[in-house]
C-alpha cells in the first residue's frame, strides 16, 4: 500500500471515528440538560443536509482537482519522491496553506458568501456541525494548494494530506471536550475551534488552523477561549431549510450589489472582507 493510500485510510478513521464517539456523549449530555428537542433535531438534519449535494458532486470534485494539479504539473520539470520524511513535509506545507485559504474564506466575501459561510451558519455546535460544508468548497479549496504542486510534490500526496488535516477538524466540533492545556497552544483543538465558530467580538475572525494552531499565533490570528462562546453568524440566518443554509450568505450579497452602482464598488464588495461597509446605497425599487 503507498504512503499516500495509507494517509487517505487515516483520514477516514480521523474522520469517522470522533463522530461515533462523541455524538453519543454530546446527545446523553443534551438530553441531561433537557436540551433534546425538536430544534436540535431540524437543526442537526440542516448541518447534514450540505453532504447530498457533496456526495453527488464528489466524483466531478475529485476529477477537477485532479485535472487542475496535473495541468500545473505540466509547468514544472522536477518531482518530490514520496517518502515518509516528503509526506512529513508535504503535511506541513498542506497545513500552511489551508491556513491561507480559510482566512481568505472569511476576508474575502465571494469565498465567504459562496461557500465558508455554510460551515458557520448553524447557531449549535457538535459533531454534525463537522458535517456542515459546502459542495462549492471542492471547487474553490484546490486552487490553494498548487503552490504544493509546484513545489514538487505527487498530487496524490498533497490530496491525502488534504484529506488527513480535513479529517484532523471533525474532533474539534464539540463542545463536551474542555481546554487541553499545552495541546491548546499547539495544535488546534476544540477549545481554539469553539473560538473559531463563536460569533462575539473578541472571537471573530480568530484560530483559522487547521491541525497547528501555531500559525494564528505566528500571524497575529489567535484567541484562546473565555467567555463561553455563542456560534453561528453576526446575522443568524434563523432558518433550518437546506436551500437556506446553502445559498442565504450568497443571495445577501447579490441583494447588496445590486443595491449599489459601480463596477469598483460591486468589485469591492466582491472582493473585500465580509463586513466592508459601503454607502450611499440607491434606493431598492
Ligand atoms: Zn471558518
Ligand atoms: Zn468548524
Amino acid at each position: 500500500m503507498s504512503i499516500a493510500s495509507r494517509l487517505e485510510t487515516l483520514s477516514f478513521v480521523l474522520a469517522i471515528a470522533p463522530f461515533f464517539l462523541l455524538l453519543p456523549v454530546e446527545l446523553w449530555q443534551r438530553s441531561r440538560r433537557a436540551a433534546l428537542d425538536k430544534r436540535l433535531l431540524f437543526e442537526q438534519l440542516a448541518s447534514a443536509s450540505p453532504l447530498v449535494p457533496t456526495l453527488l458532486c464528489a466524483g466531478v470534485a475529485a476529477s477537477f482537482v485532479s485535472a487542475l494539479f496535473a495541468f500545473a504539473q505540466t509547468y514544472i520539470d522536477w518531482r518530490i519522491s514520496t517518502t515518509w520524511l516528503s509526506a512529513a513535509a508535504c503535511l506541513l506545507i498542506v497545513d500552511f496553506l489551508y491556513y491561507v485559504e480559510h482566512r481568505a474564506s472569511h476576508r474575502i466575501r465571494l469565498l465567504w458568501a459562496i461557500s465558508h459561510s455554510v460551515h458557520h451558519s448553524s447557531p449549535l455546535f457538535d459533531q454534525v456541525t463537522g458535517l456542515r460544508v459546502s459542495f462549492v468548497d471542492g471547487f474553490l479549496s484546490p486552487w490553494f494548494y498548487l503552490p504544493a504542486v509546484l513545489i514538487g510534490f505527487d498530487p496524490k500526496l498533497i490530496i491525502a494530506c488534504f484529506l488527513v488535516m480535513v479529517g484532523y477538524q471533525q474532533w474539534l466540533h464539540t463542545d463536551s471536550i474542555g481546554k487541553l492545556g499545552w495541546f491548546d497552544r499547539v495544535f488546534n483543538s476544540p477549545s481554539n475551534h469553539r473560538v473559531h465558530h463563536a460569533i462575539q467580538t473578541q472571537y471573530l475572525d480568530k484560530n483559522y488552523g487547521g491541525i497547528l494552531i501555531l500559525w494564528d499565533r505566528l500571524f497575529g490570528t489567535y484567541e484562546p477561549e473565555g467567555e463561553l462562546p455563542h456560534y453561528g453568524l453576526t446575522h443568524q440566518i434563523q432558518s433550518t431549510n437546506p436551500i437556506t443554509v446553502h445559498v442565504s450568505e450568497a443571495w445577501n450579497l447579490l441583494r447588496e450589489m445590486y443595491r449599489h452602482n459601480g463596477l469598483v464598488v460591486k468589485l469591492r464588495m466582491l472582493l473585500g472582507p465580509p463586513d466592508l461597509q459601503i454607502e450611499p446605497a440607491k434606493q431598492a425599487t
